[in-house]
């Protein structure tokens, strides 16, 4: 038995905090393409450089190659009883090329939690992230500070703030999801596995609703 969750929604709206919440209370392996990207980026990977082209901008990486990555990621071993998506897929491409990428493990999508908020809340949210350097852990300035200013409470490294989590390119990212990324909405409704939550709320009410969601 294997279990797949992709956790979908807008920039900012708490997909990756969930996601390591959850990756820790089922023990299933937490796969950020967001962060995939940023540490090739700090290892200076040509993977690496190219993606930042393109997150400067706020636009999408090119499906082939943010593909493949993935399924280098879901070949590794702590993904054997399955993972949490975050990120990953953002264009029908992508969510083709997983179902496929699955199958030959004979899984599948399982769920696929669909997070909203409006677009003020995830401006005001991205505006105030802070990440870590060592591990990509995730803090706010005001709705979840760490203990000490600047420092990672879980391995004390730098926190910094991504150079996207500039507002013109945050407004820039949340049309980019509307254009490519709200078509999946529609594709796992049709399939039965699309659940929705309220990102408006405070981050253990919405943790309580996934794992709501995730048992039915
Ligand atoms: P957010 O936390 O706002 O959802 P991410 O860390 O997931 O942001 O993504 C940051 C950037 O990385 C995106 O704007 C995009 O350039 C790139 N990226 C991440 N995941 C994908 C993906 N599945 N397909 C294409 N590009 C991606
Ligand atoms: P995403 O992965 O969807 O881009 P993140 O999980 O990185 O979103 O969250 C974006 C920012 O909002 C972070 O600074 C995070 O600490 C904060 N955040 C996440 N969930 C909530 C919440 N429910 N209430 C308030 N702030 C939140």
């Amino acid at each position: 038995m294997t279990t797949f969750i992709v956790l979908l929604g807008p920039p900012g709206v708490g997909k990756g905090t969930q996601a390591e919440i959850l990756a820790r209370s089922t023990n299933l392996a937490h796969i950020s393409s967001g962060d995939l990207f940023r540490e090739n980026l700090k290892n200076q990977t040509d993977l690496g450089k190219l993606a930042k082209s393109y997150m400067d901008k706020g636009e999408l990486v090119p499906d082939d190659v943010t593909i493949k990555m993935i399924r280098d990621r879901l070949k590794r071993d702590d993904c054997k009883s399955g993972a949490i998506l975050d990120g990953f897929p953002r264009t029908p491409a992508q969510a083709d090329a997983l179902e496929k990428t699955l199958a030959e493990f004979s899984g599948q999508v399982d769920k696929v939690p669909y997070i909203t908020a409006a677009e003020d809340i995830l401006i005001e949210r991205t505006g105030g992230r802070f990440t870590c350097r060592a591990s990509g852990h995730i803090y706010h300035e005001t709705f979840n500070p760490p203990v000490k200013v600047g420092v990672c409470d879980i391995d004390g490294s730098e926190l910094y703030q991504r150079d996207d989590d500039k507002k013109e390119t945050v407004t820039k990212r949340i049309r980019v999801y509307l254009e490519q990324t709200m078509p999946l909405v529609e594709y796992y409704r049709t399939r039965g596995k699309l659940v929705e939550i309220n990102g408006d709320q405070a981050v253990e009410q919405v943790t309580q609703k996934l794992l709501a969601a995730l048992k039915t």
